[in-house]
């Protein structure tokens, strides 16, 4: 052993030690408590990014509907979906480790799983097992080639670390968000709700800035019910849902406050610029058409608001309750419409 091999053994082993402590990095982030599915994806598609070189990634979720099974993904913002077939099941778990596209060309019960790989391009399959089932698979594509091209051995045994570490991440992440979503309309839940205010409003507290909270409720919601039924007005619920999702920012908290009543946290967000997202949202939700048997209908929305007012001591319950005698006083003066508390609290004080 020369001068140079063992520079060379000391460098590979100093990489290893560097590789070792970017594992347990990974690992405490994705082990961290209340990350979101969307969280734990991103953290993992960063790391093949930053650490392997990977051209690109993506992890398929398993996703149960109708009865059937899929693996489904985002590449390049286009959603793809690959069926969960028996023979690729029992592929992936008796593989337990990362399977290079080349190993699955020439098995035949596989074609159309090799054909879905190929297609999209990707070179590593790293089958994500919790307990006895495949809750995802992580496609890696070849890597970047100023990187080399292949990746190396070492590089595959990082990669099936990591897809241990998802898999119990996205574990937890589906319960948590069992726990914390309503099951209608994807949005968090009352309780969820709750939880963020207090922590939002400590928050305000602590830092002195702004806080807002709306309260938007579906005008003659029970007439939609009555003439189209029960389906018809989930069917509202949930694309009411998912236009305010849309129209608030990432950092906004919506929630389904129950019935036909909806949330909104805006923090650090006074009542001027909380009042332009109202008002898009109350335009966005009248601008829906929906389409049945019956015929075409739209429906409105009032919105009560209201800001956190500092040096009080102001309570969540306070809180809720100015924002929902704001909206009260809107369904009183004709629907349809935004009101603010501070404009009406002298009109309303009893
Ligand atoms: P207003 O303009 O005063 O708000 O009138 P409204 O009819 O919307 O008010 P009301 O509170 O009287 O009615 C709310 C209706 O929402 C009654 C209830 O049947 C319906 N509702 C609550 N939750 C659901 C749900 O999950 N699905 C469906 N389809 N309807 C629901
Ligand atoms: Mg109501
Ligand atoms: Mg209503």
């Amino acid at each position: 052993m020369d001068e140079t091999d063992h520079l060379d053994t000391e460098d590979h082993y100093k990489k290893q030690i560097l590789d070792l402590n970017m594992m347990l990095e990974i690992g405490k982030t994705l082990n961290a408590a209340s990350l979101s599915l969307k969280n734990v994806l991103d953290i993992v598609i960063l790391t093949t990014y930053g650490h392997f070189h990977s051209a690109d990634s993506t992890i398929l979720l398993s996703l149960e509907e109708d009865d059937k099974t899929f693996f489904t993904g985002e590449v390049e913002e286009k959603r793809i979906s690959l069926s969960s077939s028996t023979p690729l099941e029992s592929f992936v778990r008796e593989n337990e480790r990362v399977i290079h596209i080349d190993e699955i060309e020439a098995i035949s019960k596989l074609k159309n799983a090799y054909e879905f790989f190929k297609e999209n391009e990707f070179e590593l399959i790293v089958p994500l097992r919790f307990k006895e089932r495949i809750n995802g698979i992580l496609c890696l594509k070849r890597k970047d080639e100023e990187f080399g091209s292949e990746y190396t051995e070492d590089e595959k045994r990082y990669i099936n670390i990591i897809a241990g570490f998802t898999s119990v991440a996205i574990e937890n992440a589906r319960l948590y968000e069992m726990a914390t979503l309503d099951r209608k309309t994807k949005l968090y839940n009352h309780g969820f709700f709750q939880n963020r205010l207090t922590q939002e409003i400590e928050r305000a507290e602590r830092y002195k800035t702004d806080l807002t909270l709306m309260i938007l409720d579906l005008d003659h919601f029970k007439k939609v019910n009555d003439t189209y039924g029960h389906i018809v007005g989930d069917e509202v619920l949930i694309k009411v849902a998912q236009t305010i999702k849309g129209q608030v920012r990432t950092f906004d908290i919506p929630a389904r406050f129950g019935g036909e009543e909806f949330t909104v946290i805006l923090p650090e967000t006074d009542l001027e610029s909380a009042s332009l997202v109202a008002q898009r949202l109350r335009k966005a939700i009248k601008g829906l058409t929906f389409t049945t048997q019956k015929g075409e209908f739209s429906i409105a929305v009032s919105i009560g608001m209201a800001s956190f007012i500092h040096e009080t001591s102001m309570t969540e319950d306070i809180f809720i309750e100015h924002a929902d005698r704001a909206l009260y006083y809107a369904k009183e003066h004709g629907r349809d419409q935004i009101v603010l508390y501070e404009n009406v609290k002298e009109a309303i004080e009893i």
